[in-house]
């Protein structure tokens, strides 16, 4: 069962972190302490290690699987996009807004449910098709240009003398 500490601090993180294909997930504890995160694989020494480590992977896990899909833009809908992974022959549906890379799969209901916001990899597969290398670029970007929007509608009409 997927949990708000587990999404992040997760066996199957650590397992990938550590290069470690051969283990059962059931062999390897990660527990979420209140600054760090404890684990513990048979054959090695319980250790602490950094939130940061496991929030970088998050991260970085889902732009890398984003590489290997293929994005379809909609042709009647310029927010829209079909994104395929072929080793699984699945495909979802992510929309682009000012507030958020949306997406229809699992791991995004995930995150936005236990995160707030998120980024899945099909998310990620449309950002770098439009250019950008990470959510916070996109929001960035898309708030400034707002910003920029609001700006020149507040100026006031020029008047004719
Ligand atoms: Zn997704």
């Amino acid at each position: 069962m997927v949990t708000r500490s587990n999404l992040i601090y997760s066996a199957a993180a650590l397992r990938r972190m550590w290069g470690l294909l051969y283990r059962r997930l059931n062999e390897i504890q990660v527990r979420e302490w209140h600054r760090v995160v404890w684990v513990w694989v048979p054959g090695y020494r319980p250790t602490f290690m950094p939130k940061a480590g496991f929030k970088r992977h998050f991260v970085e896990w889902r732009r890398e699987a984003a590489q290997a899909l293929r994005v379809v833009a909609w042709l009647d809908n310029a927010s829209r996009y079909t994104v395929h992974n072929s080793d699984k022959g699945s495909a979802y549906v992510v929309e682009v807004s000012d507030q958020a890379v949306a997406c229809t799969c699992e791991d995004y209901k995930n995150q936005v449910e236990f995160l707030g916001k998120g980024c899945c990899k099909h998310g990620y597969a449309v950002l770098g098709q439009l250019g950008f290398s990470s959510l916070g670029e996109y929001l960035a970007i898309t708030n400034q240009r707002l910003q920029l929007l609001e700006q020149y509608q507040r100026q006031p009409l020029p008047v004719a003398a």
